[in-house]
Formats: C-alpha cells, sequence, structure tokens
C-alpha cells in the first residue's frame, strides 16, 4: 500500500509521474529504447531538455525577459559556490537563516568579502530576520526562500538595486511571487521537480561576464547557456521525470492552482498543532512558518513512543525532524494530497483521545 509521505526530499512526486518515467525507463515513447540507452544528442532527448527548459520559465512567468534555464549537476550545493565563481568580484551580502544558507556563505567567503545582513541564528534559526538592509555598493544579494530543515519561509523579499539571487531549492514552484525581482534562482531538483540528481538554475542573461576572474568551463553559466544545457552529458533521467512534473503541474493550472492546495495543507496542519495541547509549533511567529515544511514537536516527550507507533501504523512516513532541530517535520510538497494531512491531523487527534 502506498504511503503518506511527508519525506523532505528526496519526496514524494506526482503519481502518474512515476508510472510514466518507469514506462520511459522500459521503452521510451514506444521506440524500442529505453531513454536511458539513448543518446543525449538525440532528437528525442533534446527535446526533452528544451521542454523542461521552456517549462520551467513558463511557469515561473519570466519568458522573454532575458532569462536562460539550465539543467546543471553537482546539487544546489555546488551552486553555493558557482554563484560567487560567476558573480562575485568584491563583496557579496548574504542572509542567513539556516544550515543551508550558512553553507552558501561558506563557500562564497572563498571568492570575496561576505557581509551577513542578518543571521537567526541566535534562536536556532527558528524565525526570518527583517529589519536588514541591503547594502548597496555589493556584487549580489542572497537568500534562502524556504528553510527545509528548520520550516521557515521568506514571504518578502527586500528592494534593493544589487541583483538578488536566491536558493529556491525547497519551495519552487509552489507558490506565485513576482520572480522578475530575482536575477538568478537555483533549485535542487529533489522537492517540487524531480529526482536527485539534477538542479534548476534560472538567470538574468545580463547579470553574468562581470567578473575579473577566469572560470572553468564547467562551472561557468555562460559555457552553459551557449551550449543549450548540453555542455557535458546532462543528467537524462532526472530531466526527463523534472519535464514529467512540470506538465503536470501546467496542466492543473500552474502556480496559482498548487498554491491554493498548499495553502490549504498548511493550514490544515498548522491550526491542529496549534489547537492539540499535545503539540507546539518550532516556529513561533505564524507569518514565519514555511507552507511546504512544517516543524513541530511534543511538549511532553512521554508521548512520543505512542505517537511514533501511532503514525506509523497509519501508513505515514518520512515524520522525523532533521537531526539539528529533533522532533518533527512534515514537508508537504506540491505532489502531496491533502487526503496524507488529514490522516496525520486525524493520528495527532487520536493521541490526544488516548492521552
Ligand atoms: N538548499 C536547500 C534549501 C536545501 O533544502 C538543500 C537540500 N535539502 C540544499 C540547498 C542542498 O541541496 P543538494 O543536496 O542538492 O546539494
Amino acid at each position: 500500500m502506498k504511503k503518506h509521505n511527508f519525506s523532505a526530499g528526496p519526496c514524494i512526486l506526482p503519481p502518474s509521474v512515476f508510472e510514466d518515467a518507469a514506462l520511459a525507463v522500459k521503452d521510451y515513447d514506444n521506440s524500442g529504447l529505453s531513454l536511458l540507452e539513448i543518446s543525449h544528442r538525440s532528437k528525442a532527448f533534446v527535446q526533452v531538455m528544451e521542454r523542461a527548459r521552456e517549462l520551467s520559465l513558463e511557469l515561473l512567468g519570466l519568458k522573454d525577459k532575458g532569462y536562460k534555464a539550465l539543467f546543471l549537476q553537482g546539487g544546489a550545493s555546488l551552486e553555493f559556490l558557482m554563484v560567487a565563481y560567476n558573480l562575485l568580484e568584491k563583496k557579496a551580502a548574504y542572509l542567513n537563516t539556516g544550515t543551508w544558507s550558512s553553507k552558501a556563505i561558506k563557500e562564497a567567503k572563498l571568492f570575496g568579502e561576505v557581509v551577513e545582513v542578518a543571521s537567526s541564528k541566535d534562536a536556532n534559526f527558528n524565525y526570518i530576520p527583517k529589519n536588514y538592509t541591503v547594502p548597496p555598493n555589493v556584487d549580489y544579494f542572497h537568500c534562502t526562500s524556504n528553510n527545509t530543515i528548520f520550516g521557515t519561509q521568506l514571504k518578502s523579499f527586500p528592494d534593493s538595486n544589487v541583483p538578488l539571487v536566491c536558493d529556491m531549492s525547497s519551495d519552487i514552484f509552489s507558490r506565485s511571487l513576482d520572480f522578475s525581482k530575482f536575477d538568478l534562482i537555483y533549485a535542487g531538483a529533489q522537492k517540487n521537480m524531480g529526482p536527485a540528481g539534477t538542479t534548476l538554475v534560472v538567470v538574468k542573461e545580463e547579470i553574468l561576464g562581470k567578473v575579473s576572474r577566469e572560470i572553468p568551463s564547467m562551472l561557468d553559466y555562460k559555457v552553459h547557456i551557449g551550449k543549450d544545457s548540453m555542455f557535458n552529458t546532462p543528467a537524462v533521467f532526472p530531466v526527463y521525470v523534472s519535464m514529467l512534473t512540470l506538465e503536470w503541474l501546467k496542466e492543473l493550472g500552474g502556480i496559482k492552482a498548487i498554491e491554493k492546495l498548499n495553502n490549504k495543507k498548511a493550514e490544515l496542519l498548522y491550526n491542529e498543532i496549534d489547537r492539540n495541547p499535545l503539540f507546539e509549533g518550532f516556529v513561533p511567529h505564524k507569518e514565519d512558518r514555511s507552507n511546504m515544511n512544517a516543524t513541530f514537536n511534543l511538549k511532553d516527550d512521554a508521548h512520543k513512543e505512542n505517537f511514533d507507533l501511532l503514525w506509523n501504523k497509519a501508513n505515514i512516513n518520512g515524520l522525523n525532524g532533521h537531526r539539528s532541530v529533533g522532533g518533527y517535520r512534515a514537508s508537504m510538497y506540491n505532489a502531496m494530497p491533502i487526503e496524507s494531512v488529514q490522516v496525520l491531523v486525524e493520528v495527532m487527534q487520536e493521541l490526544e483521545k488516548n492521552a
């Protein structure tokens, strides 16, 4: 029986995507060949790559606005340094909202000066800093839109006159934003897009080519753009599955449609976390709570054994919190049906009844 999968990533994908992906592995488009055994230069795969790139821009509302979409490898972790390699000449500003922001900062420091404009480290990253300003004399400002581990999410982004770079690994395609505000967006595929193994980078071309250092080919966004994201053999399977998921999202009505569903799922769960006397949310300020990853704790660990038993019995998977936070984390990415969230809420209510 299929589990209710609250895993933080790699994570749930739409059932139709799993089915179509499995078919393509056996026999791609009735060609008598598996998707995995055809050349990445074949017409069939070039079409897949082009469609995935086009859908990314279309869904973000960035078509014909000077942006290029790339499907690269090395995960979001490689983007931590590629961003700095390509954009950091002297000084960059970073907002530190968690483990992933901190890792991005660490890499950027190898390339120049980093100004940390604000940090929520003082409270184990359980809030989003608000009153900070982006200095005008930096090469770019970097932030993480959704903090997968701590369950916080930026609801607004600063206005400034420097390029805005954002790690959207765990909430891309989940909510409406004015994406044209951003100059570079990156996201590992393994949350709202596809399997691990490829990273979407959406970059405004005009911000590139301004640093004086030489950039190795594989790390140079301009090289990847020049080769239509085929400088070397791309991750064919992750790109194909991402394309399927983006088609699924488009058919559903795009980001606006999924956002409504995501809001309903998050409301359902957070209402229960706040109502149920046995639980408390990890993120105290409601406006900072993530709609993708809800982090919460039992107020009294005496209930842990029973709660763990109940959710396992209810066929739920992946609810344990990250080791740096503890407690529980329910990840509710785009493909998660609201029915699964309802099952979790019922388990929480059952625990209360039995307590
Ligand atoms: N940024 C965020 C927000 C993430 O959630 C993750 C992974 N969970 C990463 C970066 C790192 O991604 P990767 O493992 O693909 O390098």
